[in-house]
């Protein structure tokens, strides 16, 4: 995808504004991108046209070309949507909260159910965890093997608590969080591996015997285009409130996200990263935006490019370099402080296409000797600085005098700014990021 990405960057950048053409170019790429990511075809389509809208009614970007302001929108556009009424868990005005988990089997609600408690244990709750899937033979032990390592206690069915009774273990368990001040139950219940009437029956009754404050359906990402289907089908029967989304440390690409989102209207409040307990977190929007598209280093770059940009600046040198004159040293110090401007340099080096090459250059430069450059640049006479070949010996040392350096900063300044001469000749054209020389505009 990044590479579909990049060469629609390319063959718009010479643009200057935002036609439909632009628009539906760049659009067909982000349809395949978002299909390839497993997001829904109906839900594809309904956020294409709603983002070609955008897109077409958009002011035009100094600092963004045609293909990289569309991407912009896309982004923006899916973080909305993903995060659109982002909430927190609703705990109960009396306690106990009752959350409800639910989900086909193998979506991840047991593991969540630990690693849930062990988050709300964390913030100074007192949850009790509560094994009502009595399908599978060994999934109330796998619930206790979760307590335990989340030291938390665990309710399971035992005689008198309704022993292959679901529904009156849950109602139990409230009553036992109740008198035990828990303030928080975790119900865990059973799926099945397909969506089936007597599944989501039992999900029913375990929701009117305990009248849960939050219903999670648990999904896993990997599942892609089905979580449409799964998602409608548990929206209609039990009905859920939020989404916990699973299994994101595999390499699904996140469609499911966007698909159930978008079906169901329901907040995705959490994301589950591995088997370990703290492999989980709040859910965050931004980072599924940037994994759905795969493109998180560029949407930063763009991030940055925008509120940096020059626009003046970047074009006086893309003209001058287009033109097939020299850098001279004030366009060197010029570019550099255009650089440090975009960031940490070394993190910006890895997000530059065709920037390998002058990885080795910059790689030189930390943020802090660019104030030092700058002082032996301004040191240096007008004439220097126009045609640094005239610097000899003599007049290292008055550079360095002047600018409270020494002569081999300045013999290091020296031969940098002839190999980044060099370098920019041979890459003049290549490039096209704003702000960089190159960028053709
Ligand atoms: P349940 O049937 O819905 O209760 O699902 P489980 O909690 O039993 O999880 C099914 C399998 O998926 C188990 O092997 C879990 O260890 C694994 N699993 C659950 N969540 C995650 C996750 O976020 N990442 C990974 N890699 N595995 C997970
Ligand atoms: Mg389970």
């Amino acid at each position: 995808l990044s590479d579909r990405l990049t060469s629609v960057f390319s063959s718009l950048r010479s643009k200057g504004r935002l036609s439909e053409a632009d628009i539906n170019a760049t659009a067909r790429e982000i349809r395949i991108a978002l299909l390839e990511a497993d997001v829904a075809l109906p839900v594809v389509k309904d956020f294409i046209a709603h983002v070609k809208e955008r897109a077409l009614g958009a002011e035009v970007s100094q600092a963004l070309n045609p293909a990289q302001q569309v991407v912009k929108i896309v982004n923006e556009e899916l973080i909305e949507i993903l995060g659109g009424e982002t909430r927190r868990l609703r705990f109960a005005k009396t306690p106990p909260t009752v959350i409800m988990l639910a989900g086909l089997q193998g979506a991840g609600k047991t593991t969540l159910a630990g690693k849930l408690a062990y988050w709300l244990k964390g913030q100074g709750h007192t949850p009790l965890l509560v094994a009502a899937d009595l399908q599978r033979p060994n999934a109330v032990q796998q619930l206790q093997v979760m307590g335990e390592r989340a030291g938390v206690p665990v309710f399971a069915p035992e005689p008198g608590n309704g022993v292959g009774d679901p529904v009156q273990v849950a109602r139990r368990s409230v009553e036992e969080a109740r008198r035990a001040q828990h303030d928080v139950v975790i119900i865990d219940t059973a799926g099945r591996l397909g969506v089936d009437a007597e599944m989501m029956q039992q999900a029913i009754d375990i929701r009117d015997a305990v009248s849960p404050d939050e219903i999670l359906f648990v999904v896993d990402a990997m599942v892609g285009q089905d979580a449409v289907n799964t998602a409608q089908a548990f929206m209609d029967g039990v009905g859920f409130d939020g989404v916990v989304l699973t299994k994101l440390d595999g390499d699904a690409r996140g469609g499911a996200a966007l698909s159930v989102r978008h079906i169901t209207g329901r907040p995705i409040m959490f994301a589950s990263t591995g088997e370990k307990l703290e492999d989980f977190d709040l859910f965050h929007p931004d980072r599924m935006a940037g994994r759905i598209l795969d493109m998180g280093d560029i949407l930063t770059l763009i991030e940055q490019a925008e509120r940096t940009f020059d626009a003046q600046q970047a074009e006086r040198m893309t003209a001058k370099f287009a033109s097939g004159e020299d850098l001279t040293l004030e366009d060197f110090l010029e570019q550099m402080m255009m650089v440090r401007k975009l960031g940490p340099i070394r993190n910006l080096l890895g997000m530059l296409p065709g920037m390998g090459q002058m990885r080795d250059q910059l790689d030189q430069i930390d943020d802090k000797d660019l104030d030092r450059v700058a002082a032996i640049i301004r040191s240096m006479t007008p004439a220097e600085r126009a045609n640094p070949k005239i610097i000899n010996g003599s007049r290292r040392a008055r550079i360095a005098a002047g600018s409270g350096t020494t002569v081999s900063e300045v013999n290091n300044l020296v031969t940098r700014f002839f190999e980044a001469q060099k370098m920019m000749r041979q890459v003049v054209g290549g490039m096209g990021l704003p702000g960089m020389p190159g960028g053709g505009r």
